[in-house]
């Protein structure tokens, strides 16, 4: 359709966003993106160039219009975009499968690809219940969860996440049926392998959830969280030894662990994985968000043979299948540029891990978010300041006015997201120390200006 109108006055009505009323439109439009940096349009048609500070919600680690992704998408596009799975494979699928069990920590060798994160959390729930139910086990049909948490936005995921401070408090009435754990304490990572957090708050969370799990267990499906670090529902960062507890307490009761690494996986939180700072194996995990590098929706559930094999016994009621099989199962477009990406992540296969190219890109991505947040403690509208890896947190003591923190933020030549009390970083693997300065001085000034 022709029209001279501006994109954002067509867009302002027609367009619900992600969280907004309809009539509350979008602030610019991206017309370019390359690397690290997006071109945006404001309402009176200006083009400003802006440092992403959000990697598109964490999922383009590898920057716009990367070669190597464009290639392996174009290379696909030429045999076949898509082709249903049900009862047809193909190479990227098979490939990519491959992969993640290879990189996946311990025994996780069976893969459900799924279209969205929170479908894959959906299937993960499904999968936890479906072993139960092979299990015997009747009346297991509840799943512990951390409060403070994030899943998804579909009506199981939302059962799971905080229940008063998450993004969905509208509809507590129908998901009031999970049993929350308390927030795990607060951590901060020094260095490497270090820590630091306060033991005994570390041993009142432990055994308060340690007296939940048992006095739920007859009822309980699994447990499910976020490991090491919160995102949608408040970036939170916790220590890692809450996993191993959390480990224990589902070897204890025969629960599956299900990792929700969506945000965390592929290295964002300066480990691969972020249960890798734990050293524990989940028996179920989620991952989603940067899989294809911010190209296409895909995610992937990754589950041990014990489960799998739980399944396959056929003593459930849906007998040894797994009911669950979306439309778009197993993308190949999104196959073949999700393994592409890997490359880029993980180098060619054979390369060792601990060489990898992401540890050394996060490594620089978490130095110089700590050098360019650090002087936001000196603010006074600031609460607290934390990195970890590549996602830096400026945590202000009210809540944000994120219209106009956005607009100084543009102004300053950066685009960032707040939402509640949060002013948040996870730029992409590929930003340059230049781009990184960039995005920290125009947080700060961003801040200042608007909160002080
Ligand atoms: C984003 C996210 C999801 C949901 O993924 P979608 O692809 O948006 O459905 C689930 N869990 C976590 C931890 C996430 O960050």
């Amino acid at each position: 359709m022709a029209t001279d109108a501006s994109l954002l006055s067509r867009d302002a009505g027609l367009l619900w966003h992600p969280y907004a009323a309809l009539d509350a439109g979008a602030g610019y439009a991206v017309t370019e993106a390359r690397g690290a940096r997006l071109v945006l349009e404001d309402e009176t048609g200006t083009l400003r160039e802006v440092i992403d500070g959000m990697s598109s919600w964490w999922s383009s680690v590898h920057g716009y219009r990367n070669p190597a992704l464009d290639a392996a998408a174009r290379g696909q596009l030429e045999k076949f975009s898509h082709v249903m799975f049900g009862g047809l494979t193909h190479q990227p699928a098979i490939e990519l499968a491959e992969r993640l069990v290879a990189l996946a920590p311990g025994d996780l060798r069976h893969v459900f690809l799924a279209d969205s994160g929170s479908i894959s959390v959906e299937v993960a729930l499904k999968l936890a219940l479906q072993y139960q139910e092979a299990k015997g086990r009747t009346t297991r049909h509840r799943f512990a969860a951390l409060r403070g948490g994030y899943h998804g936005d579909t009506f199981a995921t939302m059962g799971i996440c905080d229940p008063q401070d998450g993004m969905h408090a509208a509809f507590t009435r129908r998901s009031s049926a999970e049993l929350f754990l308390p927030k795990p304490p607060s951590a901060r990572r020094t260095a490497p392998g270090h820590w630091e957090y306060l033991a005994s708050e570390l041993a009142d969370w432990e055994s308060t959830v340690r007296a939940l799990v048992s006095t739920n267990s007859a009822q309980l499906a699994g447990i499910v969280c976020e490991p090491v670090l919160q995102g949608a529902g408040g970036m939170h960062i916790y220590p890692p030894a809450v996993l191993g507890i959390l480990r224990e307490l589902a070897d204890e009761h025969d629960l599956p662990l299900i990792a929700d690494e969506i945000a965390t996986g592929f290295g964002r939180t300066g480990e691969l994985f972020a249960v890798d700072h734990a050293g524990i194996v989940p028996d179920i995990m989620c991952l989603g968000k940067a899989l294809t590098g911010g190209y296409l929706t895909l995610a992937a559930l990754l589950c041990s043979s014990k489960i799998a094999s739980a399944l396959a016994t056929g003593a459930g009621s849906a007998g040894s299948a797994l009911l669950h099989g979306p439309t778009f199962m197993g993308n190949p477009l999104a196959c073949a540029v999700a393994c592409a990406s890997l490359d880029l992540l993980a180098g060619a296969p054979g390369t060792a891990l601990k060489d990898a190219p992401w540890r050394a890109q996060v490594a620089a991505l978490e130095s110089g978010l700590r050098a360019g947040l650090a002087p936001a403690a000196g603010l006074e509208s600031v609460k607290d300041v934390r990195v970890l890896g590549g996602v830096g947190v400026v945590q202000l003591r009210a809540p944000v006015d994120v219209p106009a923190v956005t607009r100084a933020a543009v102004a300053h030549g950066v685009w960032v997201r707040p939402f509640r009390d949060l002013v948040y970083v996870m730029p992409p693997y590929i930003s340059t120390p230049e781009e990184l300065a960039v995005l920290g001085r125009g947080l700060l000034a961003a801040v200042e200006q608007v909160h002080g």
